[in-house]
Protein backbone atom coordinates (compact mmCIF):
# COMPACT_ATOMS: atom_id res chain seq x y z
CA UNK A 1 0.00 0.00 0.00
CA UNK A 2 1.36 3.44 -1.06
CA UNK A 3 2.15 5.71 1.97
CA UNK A 4 2.69 9.44 0.21
CA UNK A 5 -1.03 10.99 -0.81
CA UNK A 6 -0.89 11.38 -4.62
CA UNK A 7 -3.53 14.18 -4.39
CA UNK A 8 -1.74 16.52 -2.48
CA UNK A 9 0.91 15.87 -4.68
CA UNK A 10 -1.00 16.48 -8.12
CA UNK A 11 -2.49 19.86 -6.35
CA UNK A 12 1.08 20.83 -5.79
CA UNK A 13 2.23 19.95 -8.96
CA UNK A 14 -0.86 21.65 -10.91
CA UNK A 15 0.64 24.80 -8.52
CA UNK A 16 4.24 24.39 -9.52
CA UNK A 17 3.09 24.09 -13.20
CA UNK A 18 1.13 27.13 -13.50
CA UNK A 19 4.27 29.39 -11.62
CA UNK A 20 6.64 27.70 -14.13
CA UNK A 21 4.61 28.62 -17.03
CA UNK A 22 4.12 31.65 -16.07
CA UNK A 23 7.85 32.22 -15.62
CA UNK A 24 8.61 31.29 -19.06
CA UNK A 25 5.66 33.29 -19.91
CA UNK A 26 7.69 36.30 -18.37
CA UNK A 27 11.26 35.10 -19.71
CA UNK A 28 9.72 34.46 -22.82
CA UNK A 29 9.97 38.19 -24.22
CA UNK A 30 13.71 38.03 -24.15
CA UNK A 31 14.15 35.44 -26.11
CA UNK A 32 14.53 36.16 -30.40
CA UNK A 33 11.35 35.55 -31.96
CA UNK A 34 11.33 32.04 -33.33
CA UNK A 35 12.20 30.96 -30.30
CA UNK A 36 9.75 33.43 -28.51
CA UNK A 37 7.21 31.53 -30.77
CA UNK A 38 8.22 27.77 -29.86
CA UNK A 39 8.04 28.94 -26.12
CA UNK A 40 4.65 30.06 -26.42
CA UNK A 41 3.73 26.73 -27.94
CA UNK A 42 4.95 25.29 -25.26
CA UNK A 43 3.34 27.20 -22.41
CA UNK A 44 0.34 26.22 -23.93
CA UNK A 45 1.09 22.65 -23.48
CA UNK A 46 1.93 23.17 -20.35
CA UNK A 47 -1.46 25.12 -19.15
CA UNK A 48 -3.10 22.49 -20.90
CA UNK A 49 -2.23 19.87 -18.38
CA UNK A 50 -3.10 21.47 -15.33
CA UNK A 51 -6.64 21.24 -15.01
CA UNK A 52 -6.25 17.64 -15.38
CA UNK A 53 -3.44 17.60 -12.71
CA UNK A 54 -6.26 19.56 -10.73
CA UNK A 55 -9.34 17.68 -11.09
CA UNK A 56 -7.44 14.50 -10.01
CA UNK A 57 -5.75 16.73 -6.99
CA UNK A 58 -9.18 17.69 -5.52
CA UNK A 59 -10.77 14.43 -6.73
CA UNK A 60 -8.47 12.11 -6.13
CA UNK A 61 -9.40 10.19 -9.20
CA UNK A 62 -11.06 11.40 -12.30
CA UNK A 63 -14.74 11.63 -11.36
CA UNK A 64 -16.58 9.46 -13.62
CA UNK A 65 -16.10 8.77 -17.87
CA UNK A 66 -16.40 12.52 -19.37
CA UNK A 67 -13.68 13.96 -16.76
CA UNK A 68 -11.59 10.90 -18.14
CA UNK A 69 -12.69 11.80 -21.76
CA UNK A 70 -11.81 15.96 -20.95
CA UNK A 71 -8.57 14.78 -19.39
CA UNK A 72 -7.35 12.45 -22.78
CA UNK A 73 -8.38 15.07 -24.56
CA UNK A 74 -5.87 17.74 -22.77
CA UNK A 75 -3.10 15.24 -22.47
CA UNK A 76 -3.12 14.37 -25.95
CA UNK A 77 -3.47 18.08 -26.94
CA UNK A 78 -0.71 18.56 -24.62
CA UNK A 79 1.70 16.58 -25.58
CA UNK A 80 1.29 16.97 -29.22
CA UNK A 81 1.56 20.93 -28.58
CA UNK A 82 5.12 19.88 -26.68
CA UNK A 83 6.09 18.31 -29.94
CA UNK A 84 5.02 21.15 -32.29
CA UNK A 85 7.23 23.41 -29.79
CA UNK A 86 9.96 21.45 -30.47
CA UNK A 87 9.76 21.58 -34.20
CA UNK A 88 9.34 25.39 -34.25
CA UNK A 89 12.50 25.46 -32.16
CA UNK A 90 13.98 23.25 -34.65
CA UNK A 91 13.02 25.49 -37.47
CA UNK A 92 10.71 23.25 -38.90
CA UNK A 93 6.79 23.74 -39.55
CA UNK A 94 4.49 25.02 -37.25
CA UNK A 95 1.72 22.10 -38.30
CA UNK A 96 0.54 19.41 -36.07
CA UNK A 97 1.72 16.52 -37.74
CA UNK A 98 -1.09 13.91 -39.31
CA UNK A 99 0.44 11.46 -36.96
CA UNK A 100 -0.10 13.57 -34.25
CA UNK A 101 -3.71 14.24 -34.73
CA UNK A 102 -4.35 10.47 -35.50
CA UNK A 103 -3.14 9.78 -32.10
CA UNK A 104 -4.92 12.27 -30.68
CA UNK A 105 -8.39 11.37 -31.91
CA UNK A 106 -7.00 7.96 -30.70
CA UNK A 107 -7.05 9.16 -26.87
CA UNK A 108 -10.33 10.80 -27.11
CA UNK A 109 -11.45 8.07 -28.83
CA UNK A 110 -10.49 5.60 -26.55
CA UNK A 111 -12.67 6.62 -23.30
CA UNK A 112 -15.59 7.51 -25.65
CA UNK A 113 -15.61 4.03 -26.41
CA UNK A 114 -15.04 2.06 -23.75
CA UNK A 115 -16.57 4.15 -20.91
CA UNK A 116 -19.88 5.50 -23.09
CA UNK A 117 -20.19 3.07 -25.92
CA UNK A 118 -19.08 -0.27 -24.42
CA UNK A 119 -17.71 0.38 -20.57
CA UNK A 120 -14.82 -1.27 -19.86
CA UNK A 121 -12.09 0.38 -18.02
CA UNK A 122 -9.80 -2.12 -18.40
CA UNK A 123 -9.50 -2.10 -22.60
CA UNK A 124 -9.97 2.03 -22.28
CA UNK A 125 -6.72 1.72 -20.28
CA UNK A 126 -5.16 -1.14 -22.52
CA UNK A 127 -5.73 0.93 -25.41
CA UNK A 128 -5.40 4.43 -24.10
CA UNK A 129 -2.09 4.57 -22.51
CA UNK A 130 0.41 3.06 -25.34
CA UNK A 131 -1.79 6.23 -27.75
CA UNK A 132 -0.29 9.03 -25.07
CA UNK A 133 2.95 6.75 -25.02
CA UNK A 134 3.18 6.93 -28.76
CA UNK A 135 2.60 11.06 -28.55
CA UNK A 136 5.20 11.06 -25.72
CA UNK A 137 7.31 9.06 -28.40
CA UNK A 138 6.91 11.67 -30.82
CA UNK A 139 7.93 14.47 -28.46
CA UNK A 140 11.30 12.58 -28.13
CA UNK A 141 11.69 12.11 -31.69
CA UNK A 142 11.18 15.74 -32.51
CA UNK A 143 13.71 16.65 -29.81
CA UNK A 144 16.51 13.97 -30.50
CA UNK A 145 15.65 13.57 -34.38
CA UNK A 146 16.20 16.87 -35.38
CA UNK A 147 19.14 17.83 -37.66
CA UNK A 148 21.90 19.14 -36.10
CA UNK A 149 24.42 17.80 -33.13
CA UNK A 150 22.44 17.21 -30.07
CA UNK A 151 23.67 18.79 -26.69
CA UNK A 152 23.26 17.43 -22.71
CA UNK A 153 20.05 19.29 -22.97
CA UNK A 154 18.54 18.03 -25.71
CA UNK A 155 19.19 14.20 -24.47
CA UNK A 156 18.01 15.50 -21.02
CA UNK A 157 14.61 16.48 -22.77
CA UNK A 158 14.50 13.49 -25.01
CA UNK A 159 15.57 10.91 -22.46
CA UNK A 160 12.98 12.17 -20.55
CA UNK A 161 9.49 11.67 -22.81
CA UNK A 162 11.00 8.29 -23.59
CA UNK A 163 11.10 7.61 -20.02
CA UNK A 164 7.84 8.81 -19.40
CA UNK A 165 6.69 6.20 -21.61
CA UNK A 166 7.57 3.42 -19.24
CA UNK A 167 5.03 4.34 -16.05
CA UNK A 168 2.64 4.52 -19.39
CA UNK A 169 3.31 1.35 -20.78
CA UNK A 170 3.73 -0.21 -17.20
CA UNK A 171 -0.41 0.76 -17.14
CA UNK A 172 -1.83 -0.84 -20.23
CA UNK A 173 0.54 -3.77 -18.74
CA UNK A 174 -1.17 -4.03 -15.71
CA UNK A 175 -4.52 -4.21 -17.32
CA UNK A 176 -3.20 -6.71 -19.77
CA UNK A 177 -2.26 -8.80 -17.03
CA UNK A 178 -5.38 -8.43 -14.92
CA UNK A 179 -6.99 -12.00 -15.13
CA UNK A 180 -3.64 -13.27 -13.76
CA UNK A 181 -2.99 -10.52 -10.82
CA UNK A 182 -4.22 -8.84 -7.88
CA UNK A 183 -5.71 -5.91 -10.15
CA UNK A 184 -7.07 -3.53 -7.37
CA UNK A 185 -3.79 -3.11 -5.80
CA UNK A 186 -1.42 -3.17 -9.21
CA UNK A 187 -3.95 -1.04 -10.99
CA UNK A 188 -3.57 1.56 -7.81
CA UNK A 189 -0.06 1.19 -8.16
CA UNK A 190 0.63 1.92 -11.58
CA UNK A 191 -2.21 4.75 -11.29
CA UNK A 192 -0.58 7.16 -8.87
CA UNK A 193 2.93 6.11 -10.35
CA UNK A 194 1.65 7.63 -13.64
CA UNK A 195 0.14 10.64 -12.56
CA UNK A 196 3.79 11.25 -10.27
CA UNK A 197 5.90 10.74 -13.31
CA UNK A 198 3.45 12.65 -15.79
CA UNK A 199 3.58 15.27 -13.06
CA UNK A 200 7.19 15.75 -13.02
CA UNK A 201 7.33 15.81 -16.97
CA UNK A 202 5.92 19.01 -17.31
CA UNK A 203 8.51 20.34 -15.01
CA UNK A 204 11.62 18.91 -15.37
CA UNK A 205 11.01 18.89 -19.32
CA UNK A 206 10.56 22.30 -19.42
CA UNK A 207 14.15 22.93 -17.59
CA UNK A 208 15.38 20.97 -20.93
CA UNK A 209 13.72 23.06 -23.44
CA UNK A 210 14.55 25.89 -21.31
CA UNK A 211 18.38 24.60 -21.29
CA UNK A 212 17.81 24.12 -25.14
CA UNK A 213 16.73 27.84 -26.09
CA UNK A 214 19.52 28.90 -24.03
CA UNK A 215 22.02 26.65 -25.99
CA UNK A 216 21.16 28.25 -28.94
CA UNK A 217 21.27 31.39 -28.24
CA UNK A 218 24.65 30.96 -26.83
CA UNK A 219 25.43 28.81 -30.38
CA UNK A 220 24.34 32.02 -32.01
CA UNK A 221 26.30 34.45 -30.62
CA UNK A 222 29.14 32.68 -30.75
CA UNK A 223 28.80 31.94 -34.13
CA UNK A 224 28.08 35.74 -34.57
CA UNK A 225 31.34 37.06 -32.48
CA UNK A 226 33.63 34.64 -34.80
CA UNK A 227 32.54 35.21 -38.12
CA UNK A 228 31.91 37.43 -40.82
CA UNK A 229 28.04 38.21 -41.40
CA UNK A 230 28.57 38.49 -45.12
CA UNK A 231 30.43 35.78 -45.80
CA UNK A 232 30.76 33.20 -43.31
CA UNK A 233 34.30 33.07 -43.04
CA UNK A 234 36.21 34.07 -39.69
CA UNK A 235 36.30 38.09 -39.11
CA UNK A 236 39.04 39.84 -38.69
CA UNK A 237 38.78 38.97 -34.42
CA UNK A 238 38.52 35.20 -34.90
CA UNK A 239 41.70 35.11 -37.42
CA UNK A 240 43.88 37.08 -35.11
CA UNK A 241 43.22 35.15 -32.09
CA UNK A 242 43.79 31.56 -33.68
CA UNK A 243 46.39 33.04 -36.45
CA UNK A 244 48.84 34.60 -33.20
CA UNK A 245 48.54 30.96 -32.10
CA UNK A 246 49.09 29.03 -34.85
CA UNK A 247 52.34 31.05 -36.01
CA UNK A 248 53.38 30.77 -32.14
CA UNK A 249 52.99 26.70 -32.53
CA UNK A 250 54.94 26.88 -35.84
CA UNK A 251 57.77 29.45 -35.28
CA UNK A 252 58.72 27.28 -31.56
CA UNK A 253 58.70 23.93 -33.51
CA UNK A 254 60.38 25.47 -36.64
CA UNK A 255 57.78 24.36 -38.92
CA UNK A 256 56.92 25.80 -42.01
CA UNK A 257 54.26 28.58 -42.23
CA UNK A 258 52.90 30.55 -44.69
CA UNK A 259 49.89 33.86 -44.70
CA UNK A 260 48.48 35.30 -48.14
CA UNK A 261 47.08 38.22 -48.12
CA UNK A 262 44.80 38.59 -50.70
CA UNK A 263 42.88 41.54 -52.44
CA UNK A 264 40.41 41.56 -55.02
CA UNK A 265 41.15 43.55 -58.36
CA UNK A 266 39.18 46.64 -58.99
CA UNK A 267 36.15 46.09 -56.98
CA UNK A 268 35.12 49.57 -57.07
CA UNK A 269 33.87 48.94 -60.62
CA UNK A 270 31.70 45.71 -59.39
CA UNK A 271 29.74 48.28 -57.09
CA UNK A 272 29.75 51.01 -59.25
CA UNK A 273 28.33 48.95 -61.66
CA UNK A 274 26.08 46.55 -59.59
CA UNK A 275 25.53 48.67 -56.61
CA UNK A 276 26.47 47.67 -53.50
CA UNK A 277 24.28 44.63 -52.88
CA UNK A 278 25.97 43.53 -56.31
CA UNK A 279 28.88 44.14 -54.95
CA UNK A 280 28.01 42.15 -51.46
CA UNK A 281 26.86 39.34 -53.22
CA UNK A 282 29.89 39.25 -55.81
CA UNK A 283 32.05 38.81 -52.14
CA UNK A 284 29.95 35.90 -51.37
CA UNK A 285 30.60 34.04 -54.41
CA UNK A 286 34.05 34.89 -54.48
CA UNK A 287 34.90 33.95 -51.32
CA UNK A 288 32.68 30.46 -51.86
CA UNK A 289 35.06 30.07 -55.01
CA UNK A 290 38.32 30.78 -52.71
CA UNK A 291 37.35 28.06 -50.28
CA UNK A 292 37.09 25.51 -53.04
CA UNK A 293 40.76 25.38 -53.73
CA UNK A 294 41.82 25.73 -50.16
CA UNK A 295 42.06 22.44 -47.75
CA UNK A 296 41.16 21.96 -44.50
CA UNK A 297 43.15 23.70 -42.33
CA UNK A 298 43.99 26.54 -44.06
CA UNK A 299 41.83 29.48 -42.31
CA UNK A 300 40.88 32.15 -44.64
CA UNK A 301 39.51 34.81 -43.04
CA UNK A 302 37.40 38.08 -44.08
CA UNK A 303 39.98 41.22 -42.75
CA UNK A 304 38.90 44.18 -44.69
CA UNK A 305 36.23 44.78 -47.16
CA UNK A 306 37.39 42.77 -49.79
CA UNK A 307 40.49 41.89 -48.55
CA UNK A 308 41.49 38.17 -47.07
CA UNK A 309 44.15 36.90 -45.15
CA UNK A 310 45.09 32.95 -45.77
CA UNK A 311 46.81 31.07 -43.18
CA UNK A 312 49.09 28.06 -44.46
CA UNK A 313 50.18 26.12 -42.06
CA UNK A 314 52.81 23.72 -43.58
CA UNK A 315 53.25 25.80 -46.33
CA UNK A 316 57.26 26.72 -47.27
CA UNK A 317 57.24 29.86 -49.75
CA UNK A 318 56.94 27.73 -52.76
CA UNK A 319 54.04 25.47 -51.68
CA UNK A 320 52.61 29.14 -50.56
CA UNK A 321 52.68 30.38 -54.18
CA UNK A 322 51.49 27.53 -56.09
CA UNK A 323 48.43 27.37 -53.02
CA UNK A 324 48.22 31.56 -54.23
CA UNK A 325 48.39 31.03 -57.89
CA UNK A 326 45.78 27.80 -58.04
CA UNK A 327 43.59 30.24 -55.75
CA UNK A 328 44.09 33.21 -58.27
CA UNK A 329 43.73 30.99 -61.54
CA UNK A 330 40.58 29.56 -60.42
CA UNK A 331 39.07 33.23 -59.75
CA UNK A 332 40.48 34.05 -63.18
CA UNK A 333 38.96 31.27 -64.54
CA UNK A 334 35.38 31.26 -62.68
CA UNK A 335 32.58 33.31 -64.09
CA UNK A 336 30.18 34.63 -61.10
CA UNK A 337 26.26 35.71 -62.08
CA UNK A 338 26.12 38.78 -60.68
CA UNK A 339 22.42 40.35 -60.87
CA UNK A 340 21.70 38.01 -63.80
CA UNK A 341 25.02 39.27 -65.25
CA UNK A 342 28.23 36.95 -65.90
CA UNK A 343 31.32 38.64 -64.42
CA UNK A 344 35.33 37.60 -63.44
CA UNK A 345 36.85 38.82 -60.74
CA UNK A 346 40.30 38.63 -60.43
CA UNK A 347 42.63 39.02 -57.51
CA UNK A 348 46.26 39.73 -56.53
CA UNK A 349 47.93 37.96 -53.35
CA UNK A 350 51.01 38.14 -51.51
CA UNK A 351 52.82 35.58 -50.01
CA UNK A 352 54.98 35.72 -46.38
CA UNK A 353 56.51 33.03 -45.15
CA UNK A 354 57.42 32.41 -41.61
CA UNK A 355 61.37 33.14 -41.00
CA UNK A 356 63.98 35.15 -39.57
CA UNK A 357 62.30 38.83 -39.38
CA UNK A 358 59.13 37.33 -39.80
CA UNK A 359 57.65 35.21 -36.57
CA UNK A 360 54.90 37.18 -35.27
CA UNK A 361 51.01 37.96 -37.14
CA UNK A 362 51.63 41.46 -37.55
CA UNK A 363 55.14 41.19 -39.21
CA UNK A 364 53.60 38.66 -41.29
CA UNK A 365 50.74 40.79 -42.55
CA UNK A 366 52.69 43.81 -43.11
CA UNK A 367 55.31 41.56 -44.95
CA UNK A 368 52.26 40.19 -47.18
CA UNK A 369 50.70 43.29 -47.41
CA UNK A 370 53.84 45.00 -48.79
CA UNK A 371 53.80 42.11 -51.29
CA UNK A 372 50.20 42.48 -52.09
CA UNK A 373 50.90 45.99 -53.03
CA UNK A 374 53.88 44.71 -55.47
CA UNK A 375 51.45 42.75 -57.07
CA UNK A 376 48.97 45.46 -57.56
CA UNK A 377 51.83 47.95 -58.57
CA UNK A 378 52.67 44.92 -61.18
CA UNK A 379 49.71 45.15 -63.10
CA UNK A 380 47.18 42.94 -60.59
CA UNK A 381 46.13 39.02 -61.46
CA UNK A 382 49.25 38.05 -59.94
CA UNK A 383 51.11 36.57 -56.75
CA UNK A 384 54.05 38.05 -55.48
CA UNK A 385 56.36 36.85 -52.47
CA UNK A 386 57.56 39.13 -49.96
CA UNK A 387 61.20 37.10 -49.82
CA UNK A 388 61.36 38.47 -53.49
CA UNK A 389 61.04 42.32 -52.97
CA UNK A 390 63.72 42.04 -50.11
CA UNK A 391 66.15 40.42 -52.73
CA UNK A 392 64.81 43.28 -54.95
CA UNK A 393 65.93 46.14 -52.52
CA UNK A 394 69.02 44.34 -51.76
P1 LIG B 1 42.45 47.46 -56.51
O1 LIG B 1 42.31 46.73 -55.24
O2 LIG B 1 42.63 46.56 -57.68
O3 LIG B 1 43.51 48.49 -56.43
O4 LIG B 1 41.11 48.25 -56.83
P2 LIG B 1 39.82 48.29 -55.98
O5 LIG B 1 38.76 48.92 -56.78
O6 LIG B 1 39.50 46.94 -55.47
O7 LIG B 1 40.28 49.26 -54.85
P3 LIG B 1 40.21 49.17 -53.30
O8 LIG B 1 40.71 47.85 -52.84
O9 LIG B 1 40.92 50.38 -52.75
O10 LIG B 1 38.67 49.36 -52.98
C1 LIG B 1 37.86 48.37 -52.49
C2 LIG B 1 36.43 48.74 -52.70
O11 LIG B 1 35.63 47.68 -52.24
C3 LIG B 1 36.02 49.95 -51.94
C4 LIG B 1 34.66 49.65 -51.42
O12 LIG B 1 33.67 50.41 -52.07
C5 LIG B 1 34.42 48.22 -51.78
N1 LIG B 1 33.98 47.46 -50.63
C6 LIG B 1 34.65 47.30 -49.49
N2 LIG B 1 33.92 46.54 -48.64
C7 LIG B 1 32.76 46.25 -49.27
C8 LIG B 1 31.60 45.50 -48.91
O13 LIG B 1 31.48 44.94 -47.82
N3 LIG B 1 30.59 45.41 -49.81
C9 LIG B 1 30.70 46.02 -51.04
N4 LIG B 1 29.67 45.87 -51.86
N5 LIG B 1 31.77 46.73 -51.39
C10 LIG B 1 32.80 46.85 -50.53
MG1 LIG C 1 40.75 45.78 -54.33
MG1 LIG D 1 41.17 46.72 -51.00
Amino acid sequence: RMQFDVATAMIVTSTLTLAVGASLAVAVSRYPDRLRHAMHIWIGGLLLQIPVFLMFGLLGALPGTAAIVLANTLFAFAYAEMGRAVRVFAGGAARTTHVEMLLIGLLIAVPIVFGFLWPAPRWRLAFGAPVLAALSLGVARSVLAREGPLRAADYLTGGLFVASTVPMLGRAAVELAAPWIDVEAARAISRNLFFLTGSCLPLIGTIGFLLMCNDRINDELSRLAMLDPLTGVFNRRTFDERAARVIADAARELKPLSLLAVDIDHFKHVNDEFGHEGGDEALRLVVALMRETLAEGQILSRIGGEEFAVLLPGADEDDARLIAERLRRHLECSPIDVDGRVLCLRISAGVATLGPGLETLSTLLRAADRALYAAKRAGRNRVEASSTLAEALR
